[in-house]
């Protein structure tokens, strides 16, 4: 299907009941229990099925529709992980959060208010930010997220090791989290796990989780345990999940 019809069908896909959202668990790795989950877009397109964010994101991206999109995701994080709490199984909860919504204030507005008004505790809730960061060099956008930060709301580093990212960006961003994308987790050479050490290393002096992301393999797991991280996502441990299904699994 041509990207402009997918841009057209797309208007609209959140009011037509079109987008889900699915929670893949984290595991932390002292306990070896579920402690958290990332909430990650799902569309289901009425002729061509299911359409990957890795497509209909960067299209959400380039129009305004990420700003609905962008709302209805943290929506639905609040209510799964509302639910989890109400069902006696807490677990916290991530939404990926693009430029774009960083950048207007609504987005700041509104989440101030969400947090206000929930019941959860602030710790439970993390934003993740990824290719946006470099307009946390914006001034005024770095003071608002330090807000929320302030706040309470936990904010991660997302795909660690790829594009920009480096390691002064630690003092910049008032990082809570920070996953090592699935490139640097399949890479064993030396380098990059000096890289890691140091990544690590540099995070739990500031008290930065580190989260291994795209976790596939046994022996992927036991390097990432050894190296020291926190927490770990990835097919092995869990696909994403629906809500329904989610409180299901943490029900036991
Ligand atoms: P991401 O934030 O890095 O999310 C992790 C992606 O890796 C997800 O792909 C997840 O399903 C996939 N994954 C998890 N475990 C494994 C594994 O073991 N191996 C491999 N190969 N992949 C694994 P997904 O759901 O297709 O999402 C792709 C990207 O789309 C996300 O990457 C994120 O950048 C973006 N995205 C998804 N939902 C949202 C959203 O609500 N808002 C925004 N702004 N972006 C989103
Ligand atoms: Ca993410
Ligand atoms: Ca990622």
């Amino acid at each position: 299907m041509h990207v402009e019809q997918l841009a057209s069908d797309l208007e609209g896909a959140v009011e037509r009941g079109e987008i889900h959202a699915v929670f893949q668990p984290q595991f932390d790795f002292v306990s070896g229990q579920i402690v958290a989950v990332e909430a990650l877009a799902r569309w289901n397109h009425p002729l061509a099925g299911a359409v990957s964010p890795l497509d209909f994101i960067p299209i959400a991206e380039r129009t305004s529709l990420i700003h609905r999109l962008g709302r209805f995701m943290i929506e639905r994080a609040f209510a799964c992980a509302t639910s989890l709490d109400a069902q006696g199984t807490p677990v916290e909860v991530s939404v990926n959060v693009s430029a774009a919504q960083l950048e207007t204030l609504e987005f700041y507005d509104r989440l101030d208010h969400d947090l206000a008004t929930t019941t959860l505790p602030k710790y439970a809730v993390t934003i993740e930010i990824t290719e946006s960061l470099p307009i946390l060099d914006v001034p005024s956008i770095a003071y608002r997220l330090q807000q929320l930060r302030g706040a309470g709301l936990g904010i991660s580093i997302d795909d660690y090791g790829t594009g920009h990212s480096s390691l002064t960006q630690l003092d910049r961003v008032p990082a809570t989290e920070l996953k090592l994308d699935q490139s640097l987790v399949r890479d064993t050479s030396p380098e990059v796990t000096t890289l890691i050490r140091s990544v690590i290393e540099l995070a739990h002096h500031r008290s930065i989780r580190i989260v291994a992301e795209g976790v596939e393999t046994y022996d992927q797991l036991e390097r990432m345990r050894e190296l020291g991280c926190d927490r770990a996502q990835g097919y092995l441990l869990a696909m994403p999940l629906t809500s329904d299904e989610l409180g299901r699994v943490l029900a036991g």
